[in-house]
């Protein structure tokens, strides 16, 4: 390995820096590059950045509970290291199934025949509708060929399934006789391809067709929801359904509607790590799991028992363990106490901030336009790039031309790591 040693220059820099915490290596691409710069002594500075740049825990003062770019749903599970019984039976010493326990657990909780958990939402409709529709053709409503956002859009998931998508009806209304017709110069249609438009509302002259009428027609409805919200009736919370969820479909009763499938993500209004999931018909669970891509799209140990925490949880009616679900629904009152204490603490290290009503909203994608009523800590200026190179980084928001800190995506025991954040923010900002 004497080739690629560095010439003594850059070793004796990376050294230089040797306290910057990260292995050798890198120290030593980050000297090579200042040297190359003609910058020597912006090695420590681009070590310091690489380091930032890794996997890292941050504190979501964004008020956007689900963030696609923090990683969607807070995780609420850690991993004990070591070796665990995947695919072992412990019972029988013989090989088990790694969809017999978070998988298992989802199907309980949506009231699905069974269920199969991949790496996420996209790769659980490709799935789907390769097993159901390769070959065939699948309608689509002219209404739900939507785009979900970066690399999901509905044709290109139904050309890659190699499902031959059949459009039904227009952009804003599609009724039962536009299936009908459709199935009729289709006769041999894989599947009825249902998709919940989770990111926009089409308001005005719309209409569209219920699982309920469709699942009758004859050919398996498959419904992606993409937020996995698993029972209307949120029977995990204390309280009635949260006035924000209005109108958001879920698991359990668009299947006992009469859906053959239906798939969702698991980080998004399930709370969940990242992973996707199809539940329904025990058939048709059984041939995605023999399918090929099944294999291509299997999560490992650390997801499935992410998602298994998160469904005990689910089946202990105990959302207030899932961090997505006790962020939602921490009473307003108790928010805003948090503000009124984080503001007064910063007045009391001299630094001038309110605590501020504000709307939080759920994100990901999931009931686009309905806020959740939360309350923050507002500075003048614009303090974020500050925030996000503090240890831990904190992401606020811009509102009013302030910084807003809002407390309904945050931990409460991370309320004093927002007041030293924001104190050296501000105090930064004067020097
Ligand atoms: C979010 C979403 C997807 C994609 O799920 P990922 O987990 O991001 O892969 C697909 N369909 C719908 C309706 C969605 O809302």
């Amino acid at each position: 390995m004497t080739d690629d040693a560095p010439p003594p220059s850059v070793d004796a820099l990376a050294r230089s820096i040797a306290d910057v915490a990260l292995p050798h290596p890198l120290l030593v691409a980050a000297a090579r590059e200042a040297v190359a710069a003609g910058d020597p002594g912006s090695a420590r500075a681009r070590a310091e950045r690489r380091a930032r740049g890794l996997l890292r825990p941050v504190v979501n003062a964004t008020g956007v509970l689900l963030h696609t770019n923090l990683g969607r749903a807070a995780l609420g599970h850690s991993q004990e290291p070591g070796a665990w019984n995947l695919e072992l039976d412990l019972e029988t010493g013989a090989r088990g199934s790694r969809r017999s326990h978070a998988a298992a657990l989802v199907a309980l909780a949506a009231g699905a025949e069974d269920a199969l958990v991949v790496n996420n939402g996209a790769g659980a409709v490709l799935l789907a509708l390769s097993v159901v529709a390769g070959g065939l053709p699948v309608l689509v409503s002219r209404g739900e060929l939507v785009e979900i956002g970066g690399g999901f859009r509905v044709p290109d998931v139904c050309a890659v399934s190699g499902a031959l998508m059949v459009e039904v009806g227009t952009t804003n209304r599609t009724r039962r006789t536009d299936y009908e017709r459709a199935l009729a110069a289709h006769p041999g249609a894989g599947a009825i391809l249902k998709v919940h438009p989770s990111n926009f509302r089409v308001q005005g002259f719309t209409e569209s067709v219920a699982v309920s009428e469709l699942a009758p027609l004859g050919p398996p409805v498959v419904c992606d929801l993409g937020s996995g919200l698993l029972d209307e009736r949120t029977p995990w919370l204390d309280g009635p359904p949260p006035s924000w969820l209005a109108g958001e479909p879920a698991a359990r009763q668009t299947l006992s509607a009469g859906a053959a499938l239906v798939t969702f993500s698991g980080d998004k209004l399930l709370g969940g790590p990242q992973a996707g999931v199809i539940a329904g018909r025990a058939d048709l669970v059984a041939a995605c799991a023999r399918h090929p891509l099944a294999r291509a799209l299997r999560p490992g140990g650390l997801v499935l028992a992410a998602l298994q925490a998160t469904l005990l949880s689910y089946l202990r009616r105990d959302g207030q363990a899932i961090p997505f679900w006790r962020m939602a629904t921490a009473p307003e009152a108790a928010v805003e106490a948090r503000a009124e204490a984080v503001a007064g603490a910063l007045g009391r290290a001299g630094v001038r901030a309110d605590a501020v009503r504000c709307t939080a909203v759920a994100g990901g994608g999931s009931v686009p336009g309905l806020g959740i009523p939360s309350a923050g800590v507002a500075v003048d200026g614009d303090h974020r790039a500050s925030l996000r190179r503090h240890d831990p980084p904190v992401m606020a928001r811009m509102e009013a031309g302030r910084t807003l800190c809002d407390l309904r995506s945050v931990d409460p025991s991370l309320d004093q790591v927002l007041v030293e954040a924001v104190g050296a923010a501000v105090a930064g900002g004067k020097r």
